[in-house]
């Protein structure tokens, strides 16, 4: 039997499978009766995008950091961000408008792809008619705002996946914040080590200059203490050299001048 015959066989009798167990198996009956019923969508379905929240507060547990990546990959541009701004005109990273027109969308997911925080994921909700098919289809922020439990719902294993992505990555940026730290702090260990060390160096540098200061002043003072007394002393006890030179001069022996020769006249 050729491949082509094999297969065709093969696709028939999942065929007339199909067609007869439909008349007593629920889950192999082609049609559902929508709108009054509606068929179980699969995990893997996509069609629009929405953005996850964490927590109760859809605003303050919103994972999109307004970062505008999503919007410049989206291929037909129908995403427009504008930043959300606090009372003091600061940036806050989050969107204050966030808008995606699900008529030009085309459920390519990129934009899913792209996000960096895990923030945009693709909706499988299909009943997106709306009568006014201008801004009826302009799908605002509170809009596409749904719960990490909604996600949980529609893609268990995507979400499951994506929420042990998260934990992972906040682990590691505890994990390098804490080593950060601990440089930072080993940093200025040895910053205010070496100050300590090098004021102490000065400390005994000074020191070790004070006592040859010293000595520098006392050999300076020195000679001039014992030069003092020689110029002086002359003037105190003796004469200075003209007096003593005119002492010289001055005729010595008055007495034997003065000493008479009288006995030699008597005789
Ligand atoms: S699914 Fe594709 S077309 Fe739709 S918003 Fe995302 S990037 Fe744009
Ligand atoms: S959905 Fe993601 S990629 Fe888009 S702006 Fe928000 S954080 Fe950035």
């Amino acid at each position: 039997m050729s491949l082509l015959a094999k297969g065709i066989l093969q696709g028939m009798a999942v065929t007339a499978k199909n067609f007869f167990q439909s008349y007593y198996k629920k889950d192999r009956l082609p049609t559902v009766q929508y709108p009054e019923e509606k068929s179980t969508v699969n995990q893997f379905t996509r069609n629009i995008p929405f953005l996850v929240f964490d927590g109760d507060d859809p605003i303050d547990g919103m994972r999109c950091t307004a970062c505008t990546l999503c919007e410049k990959a989206c291929p037909p541009q129908c995403i427009y961000i504008i930043k959300d701004k606090d009372e003091n005109g600061k940036p806050i990273k989050r969107p204050a408008v966030f808008d995606i027109d699900s008529s030009v969308c085309m459920s390519c997911q990129l934009c899913v792809e792209v996000c960096p925080f895990e923030s945009i994921r693709m909706d499988s909700e299909f009943e997106l008619s709306n009568e006014n098919r201008f801004e009826g289809l302009l799908l605002n922020r509170d809009e596409l705002l749904r719960s990490n439990e909604y996600y949980h719902e529609i893609h268990p294993l995507e979400a499951q996946e994506t929420d042990d992505r998260i934990v992972a990555k906040e682990a590691e940026a505890a994990a390098k914040k804490k080593e950060r730290e601990e440089k930072a702090r080993k940093a200025a260990e040895a910053k205010k080590a070496a100050a300590e060390k090098k004021a102490a160096e000065e400390a005994t540098a000074a020191e070790e200059a004070a006592p040859a200061t010293e000595n520098k002043v006392a050999e300076t003072e020195a000679p001039k203490a014992e030069a003092a007394p020689a110029e002086t002393a002359p003037t105190a006890e003796s004469p200075t050299e003209p007096e003593a030179k005119q002492a010289d001069a001055a005729p010595e022996p008055k007495a034997e001048e003065e000493t008479p020769e009288e006995p030699e006249k008597k005789e």
